[in-house]
């Protein structure tokens, strides 16, 4: 693995290690190329902040701390700014103009929750097809927007109904990432913990589908950098499915 560009940091509530910490550890596991993609301080209309996300007030610090650490590690590695951002049709737009002129350089879609309440999460089970049939409008609708540098964690919905179900909504979102040149992560966190993610079921139609493969450590403490053995077995496991991920990442300008 050369390049990850999915990483947290404890800019955000629910992840460990500042963002100085996560370029040593990705130094020190040779990597060549490191994106933060911290959680998008969302805007809701009544002025709810989520727990989940980095707060708004931290975003300025976030965007210079990255910025000063591109400059220092230079000759070292090559840093971007990012974020991780999810697909409320209503609330988007704002959002992603709020964060104009930052100097941010790309964005991951990443959909957890199932409405911009943020009340339903897409890891609790559900078998009802309207559940995962929501989650593919969102992350299509997303897509198509053309912004997004690829598809983070795009089997987060935990369906438990059943399988031709899944796999018919699973076609839909790996044809619209075909089709809209987004690749598809294979996602090491879900995968080194057991998560509802990465799923064999998915996976097996991205390689029906041949999408764009590339593995992303959602790294939550700078020590998910040292995983070489998780990352090998992933490897191992998509090549068993015929596919071959992507090491470079290309990034899609989001303004
Ligand atoms: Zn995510
Ligand atoms: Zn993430």
């Amino acid at each position: 693995m050369i390049a990850n560009f999915h990483t947290h940091t404890n800019y955000c509530d629910h992840a460990k290690g500042s963002p100085e910490d996560c370029v040593l550890a990705a130094l020190e596991a040779g990597l060549s190329e490191l994106g933060f993609s911290e959680h998008i301080p969302y805007i809701f209309p009544d002025g709810h902040e989520s727990g989940f996300r980095m707060k708004r007030a931290d975003l300025k610090a976030y965007v210079e701390d990255v910025k000063a650490l591109k400059v220092k590690y230079a000759d070292k590695i090559k840093i971007h700014l990012g974020l991780e951002v999810e697909y409320y049709p209503a609330l988007f737009d704002r959002t992603m103009e709020s964060v104009k002129g930052l100097g941010i350089e790309y964005i991951l879609l990443g959909q957890h929750f199932l409405n911009d309440k943020e009340t339903v999460h897409g890891c609790s089970p559900k078998a009802e097809e309207e559940h995962i049939k929501t989650y593919t409008e969102l992350v299509c609708e997303g897509m198509r927007r053309g912004v997004f540098t690829y598809l983070c964690h795009p089997d987060m919905i935990n369906y438990v109904g059943d399988d031709e179900i899944y796999k018919k909504y699973a076609k839909i979102i790996c044809e619209t990432a075909k089709e809209c040149d987004v690749p598809i992560e294979f996602n090491l966190l879900g995968y080194l913990t057991g998560r509802c993610y990465p799923n064999e079921k998915f996976f097996s139609v991205v390689a029906e589908v041949g999408n764009d493969v590339v593995l992303g450590i959602d790294a939550h403490e700078p020590e998910r950098f040292y995983q070489k053995e998780t990352e090998l077995s992933a490897i191992k496991f998509l090549n068993s499915l015929g596919i071959t991920p992507k090491e470079k990442i290309t990034i899609k300008k989001p303004f």
